[in-house]
């Protein structure tokens, strides 16, 4: 039965696939499809990974100490007997026979089924049970890791991710897979996750309640990326309409390639820069295969992120800064310190409260983190610094809000560059440092920051989010989240106003700059440098080269002296048509 579900639209484009339904203890280990003849393979090898853990388990128990508690004995003695239960073996089986998952997947899928009604259990004992299941399908994926063959991964054409959420860090690790498109239950726009799935180029939907409860296995559906719809079962009339759809958008973005190589600059002459937003060293060439004219923000916490107990080494980010500056070959690369916190925790950042507080979007975030990690922040601003040998590179300073806050990074850079000097390692001397604004009171205070820095760059997420006091990452406010709104217009707009009169140059790096519907407010209100995500770059190009900044100048000016919807309403209508 064909059905609609509705959510955010976060990445544009049609899909239409088949689910791919991803349990959250799944995204840990791989999945992929097996191919017929080789699902008995994939038994035996459970089979042989059971028998292991059976031998494991035995020992355990043989070499237990006399005077060990009676509790561990029984305690194995239900793990031994969790490894023979009919619900985890079996189903794990028919799962890998019926849905062809590998093992690692059925498995975990199965752990999901067993144990999702187990947090509402009232008994203690029994809710105790669900761990027990949990360390015994442990046990069983380590011993399948050392007995799998080299995983085929990497999913198969025309499939669509289905889940309640993914975290960016998994987000990351569908790079270079063929999925088709993505689905949340949870998210919002501008979540990282949403980002992150913007950056793979394929339509996606966040924010689509149930989702990952209505839509089942292999079920036929379509992502319509751009107004965040999700079609289900679709009638024959429907799929064939939007097949139709997607092969009209997939010939306007060849089209659109022919702009590429064309400069950047407005009807009336003025040169506009476009750059990149990326996330790993491999997306420079993304940037440059769009025409980037630079990056404008490296996110390098996504390095950071899967790194489960220990922070990258001096060299190992060294390493990674390099490679995306000898990528751009020349044109600058805006490197930004970690930021870390709220949707983008690390794990190997240990307790400390950090996962614990209440408010972690307000809490130690980003450049609050690294001051408070002097050694961890040196050692990445030494890694920047010797990538400056190479390459254009600028450092990027997330979150700040106080002028101690930039005279302490300003002291710490300093030093970084006296290690290095002491140490006989190259580095930039002029290298450029600005800072994030995306805290309303960096806005309204931009004279501090303009006073310090060589340049800014506005990320509108967070400044949003900051403003109106909406969590980005959150569906349940989704709607609320407004670039629109009278309060973050006046704050982009008074920081460009400010930096342009002291001659400082600032970027816009946040969402905003690559909807293409914002893109004339932007120009009108003096924006010369975007930086978004390479696959938005060409649409945005096509606006600034059909604008004429003196005519959007007043109807600019009338959307910023609107604060009644309707009147900014009708003064968007006059931009648009400008
Ligand atoms: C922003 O806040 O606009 C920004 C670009 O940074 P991030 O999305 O990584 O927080
Ligand atoms: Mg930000």
């Amino acid at each position: 039965m064909p059905f609609t579900l509705h959510g955010i639209p976060v990445s544009r484009g049609i899909a239409i696939g088949r689910a791919y339904l991803i349990a959250p203890a799944a995204l840990d280990v791989d999945h992929y499809l097996i191919e017929p003849p080789q699902i008995e393979g994939e038994i035996v090898r459970f089979r042989a990974a059971l028998a292991l853990v059976e031998r494991e388990l035995d020992t355990l128990r043989a070499d237990l100490a006399a005077d060990a508690p009676t509790e561990m004995g029984a305690f194995i003695g239900v793990h031994l007997m969790i490894l023979q239960d009919v619900m985890l073996v079996q189903e794990t089986i028919d799962l890998i026979r019926t849905r062809r998952f590998n093992v690692e997947w059925a498995l975990t899928e199965q752990l999901e089924r067993l144990t999702r009604h187990f947090d509402d259990v009232e008994d203690e004992y029994l809710r105790e049970r669900k761990a027990d299941i949990e360390q015994v399908v442990e046990r069983i994926l380590k011993a399948l890791a050392g007995a799998s063959p080299a995983a085929l991964h990497g999913g198969c054409d025309e499939m669509i991710v289905v889940a309640h959420d993914i975290a960016p860090a998994d987000m990351l690790q569908f790079k270079g897979q063929t999925f088709q498109g993505f689905v949340t239950d949870l998210g919002g726009r501008t979540s990282h996750t949403a980002i992150v799935a913007r950056s793979l180029g394929i339509p996606a939907a966040v924010g689509v309640q149930q989702a990952s409860a209505l839509i089942r296995q292999d079920d036929l559906i379509i992502v319509d990326g751009d107004h965040g719809v999700v079609i289900v079962d679709p009638a024959p009339i429907v799929l064939e309409e939007y097949t139709y759809r997607q092969s009209e958008m997939a010939l306007e973005r060849r089209k659109l390639q022919r702009l590429k190589f064309s400069p950047t600059q407005t009807l009336c002459g003025a040169k506009i820069q476009l750059y990149a937003n990326i996330e790993l060293p491999e997306d420079a060439q993304a940037a440059l295969d769009s025409g980037a004219t630079g990056v404008g923000l490296f996110r390098t916490e996504f390095l950071f992120m899967n790194h489960k107990d220990r922070l990258p080494e001096e060299e190992e980010q060294f390493i990674a800064y390099r490679r995306a500056a000898e990528l751009m070959n020349g044109l600058p690369v805006t490197i930004r310190t970690i930021d870390v916190g709220a949707d983008k925790p690390l794990d190997s950042m240990g307790g400390d409260g950090y996962e614990t507080a209440a408010n972690p979007a307000l809490g130690l975030r980003a450049i609050r983190w690294s001051l408070s990690e002097p050694q961890m922040f040196l050692t990445q601003l030494r890694a920047i610094l010797r990538a400056s040998a190479f390459g254009t590179v600028k450092i990027l300073i997330p979150m700040l809000a106080h002028a101690q806050q930039i005279d302490q990074t300003l002291d710490l850079i300093r030093e970084a560059k006296r290690q290095l000097d002491d140490a006989g390692l190259a580095y930039d001397p002029n290298v450029q440092v600005g800072a994030m604004i995306e805290i309303p009171a960096a806005a309204l205070a931009v004279p501090m920051f303009l006073r310090r820095l060589d340049f800014l760059s506005i990320g509108t997420n967070d400044l949003i989010q900051y403003t109106l006091a909406i969590d980005r990452a959150d569906n349940a406010v989704a709607d609320l989240y407004d670039p629109l709104h009278p309060a973050v217009l006046q704050l982009i707009a008074h920081t460009l106003r400010e930096a342009k009169r002291v001659g400082v140059p600032v970027s816009v790096c946040g969402e905003m700059a690559g909807d293409p519907q914002l893109t004339r407010l932007l120009l009108g209100m003096g924006l010369t440098e975007f930086s978004m995500h390479p696959s938005q770059l060409l649409v945005v190009k096509q606006e600034i080269l059909r604008s004429q900044i003196k005519v959007l100048e007043k109807p600019v000016a009338d959307v910023l002296a609107a604060y009644e919807p309707e009147e900014l309403q009708a003064a968007l209508g006059r931009l648009a048509l400008a």
